[in-house]
C-alpha cells in the first residue's frame, strides 16, 4: 500500500515528502491511520547519524497514536476504530527469556525497532510515524484509554515509558528523593510520573528559565546546575537519579547527589563521556541503564497515566515543520514535546 511519508534520505539531508510501501495487513495485523505522531530526541541522533546505526531512506516517529482502520482475520484484541498506540518495537524474536518475561525491548535475537530497523525476517526496513499509517502485529499494538486526549496521549508511548519503566524498577514510592536530569520530552513525564507515584521530585536542570514550569509540572523542588555549588549543596540526597540528558555532560559529579547504596540511572543516550570510580565506590553507589519498557509495562504505564490524569505538555506541529522543530529541540526551545498532526501529509 503506497503511504504518504516524511523520510530522511541521508544523515545530512533535510526531511522531506516520500512515498513508502507498507504491507497489506496479514491475519495478526492491524491496520492504523496515525492521527498523531511525537518527535523524540533519538529521531534526531538517527536521522541524523549520531548513532552508529542509521539505515536510509529512514522514516522516523515512535511515539504513534491512531485509530484502527481494518484488521487481519485472526485479530482478537482490536477491531475497526478502536483508538491505540504504537511505540519503540514491532516486533521481536518472542521465544528469547527477555521477550517471554515481556522485556522485549531486550530481545536477546534482536527486536524490530518501529523505524531505523528491520522485520524480524532482518531484511524488511521498518518505518515510523512521520508517514499516513502503519501495519504492526496486534501483539505490539496498545491501546489508549477512553477520553485519554490522543495528541497529549502521543509522547506517552516513548517518554512515558522511558521514564516509567526504571521508575517502577527501582521502586520509587512516598518517603524517596528522586532527582530527574535534564527537562525535556522524557525529563517533563519523568516529573509527571514519579510525583504520580508518590515520590518527592526535583528537577536538575542546566536551563534556569525552566524553574517556574517545573514547579508547574509538579516538582517539589528546582536545581539550577550551571552553579557549581549546588553539587555540595545536595550531597548525598537522592534515592534515585534518572538522566534524561540528550547532550555529553560530566556523569561524575550528579554520583555525589546519591544517597549510599543508590542508583543513577542513564537514559539519554548522548555521545560517551568518562566515568570516575571514586563516586561509585565509596558509597556503594551504583549505576545504571533503562531502555524504553516492554508491552506489557508500556500497557500499565498507560492504564495508570489514564488514572492519574497524567499526559504530555506539547506543542502540536504540522509535518512540513519537522525540521525547524529539529532545530528547536537542540536549541532546546521545545515545552516539552512536539507532537505531529499527520493530517498534515495528506497535502503533501
Ligand atoms: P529533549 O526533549 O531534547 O530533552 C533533552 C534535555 O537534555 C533538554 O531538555 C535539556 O534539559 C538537557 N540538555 C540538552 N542539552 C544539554 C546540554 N548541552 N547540557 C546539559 N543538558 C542538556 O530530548 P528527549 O526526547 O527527552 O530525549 C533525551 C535523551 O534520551 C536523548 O538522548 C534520547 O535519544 C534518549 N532516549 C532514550 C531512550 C531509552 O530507551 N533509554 C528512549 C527515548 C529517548 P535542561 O534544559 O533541563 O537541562
Ligand atoms: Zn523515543
Ligand atoms: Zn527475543
Amino acid at each position: 500500500m503506497k503511504t504518504k511519508a516524511y523520510a530522511a534520505l541521508t544523515a545530512t539531508s533535510a526531511l522531506a515528502p516520500y512515498t513508502i510501501e507498507r504491507r497489506e495487513p496479514g491475519r495478526r495485523d492491524v491496520l492504523i491511520d496515525i492521527v498523531y505522531c511525537g518527535v523524540c530526541h533519538s529521531d534526531i541522533h538517527q536521522a541524523r547519524g549520531e548513532w552508529p546505526n542509521s539505515i536510509f531512506p529512514m522514516v522516523p516517529g515512535h511515539e504513534i497514536v491512531g485509530r484502527v482502520a481494518a484488521v487481519g482475520g485472526e485479530v482478537k484484541k482490536y477491531r475497526a476504530g478502536d483508538t491505540v498506540g504504537v511505540g519503540c518495537l514491532v516486533d521481536s524474536c518472542r521465544e528469547c527469556e527477555p521477550c517471554r518475561a515481556g522485556d522485549e525491548q531486550y530481545c536477546e535475537r534482536g527486536w524490530s525497532l518501529t523505524y531505523n530497523g528491520y522485520e524480524q525476517d532482518k531484511k524488511t526496513p521498518t518505518y515510523g510515524g512521520y508517514s499516513t499509517r502503519i501495519v504492526v502485529n496486534e501483539d505490539f499494538v496498545v491501546k489508549i484509554p477512553d477520553r485519554m486526549p490522543l495528541d497529549r496521549a502521543a509522547p506517552l508511548l516513548c517518554a512515558g515509558i522511558t521514564t516509567y519503566s526504571p521508575l517502577r524498577h527501582w521502586k520509587v514510592g512516598p518517603g524517596q528523593e528522586v532527582g530527574i536530569i535534564g527537562l525535556g520530552g522524557l525529563g517533563h513525564m519523568g516529573v509527571k510520573l514519579a510525583k504520580a507515584m508518590g515520590a518527592k521530585v526535583s528537577v536538575l536542570s542546566h536551563s534556569p528559565g525552566k524553574r517556574e514550569d517545573a514547579l508547574r509540572l509538579g516538582a517539589d523542588d528546582f536545581i539550577a546546575t550551571r552553579d557549581p555549588k549546588v553539587f555540595d549543596q545536595n550531597a548525598r540526597r537522592f534515592h534515585l537519579l534518572l538522566d534524561t540528558v540528550s547532550a555529553a555532560h560530566d556523569y561524575n559529579a550528579y554520583l555525589n547527589l546519591l544517597r549510599r547504596d543508590a542508583t543513577m540511572v542513564l537514559v539519554g543516550l548522548p555521545a560517551p563521556s568518562p566515568l570516575d570510580a571514586t563516586p561509585l565506590v565509596f558509597e556503594r553507589r551504583r549505576i545504571a541503564g533503562s531502555a524504553i519498557g516492554g508491552l506489557r509495562e508500556t500497557q500499565e504505564m498507560l492504564d495508570f497515566c489514564a488514572t492519574r490524569g497524567v499526559v504530555a505538555d506539547i506543542e502540536t506541529i504540522a509535518i512540513q515543520q519537522i525540521n525547524e522543530a529539529y532545530e528547536r529541540m537542540i536549541k532546546n526551545d521545545v515545552r516539552y514535546r512536539f507532537v505531529i498532526d499527520n493530517a498534515s501529509l495528506a497535502g503533501t
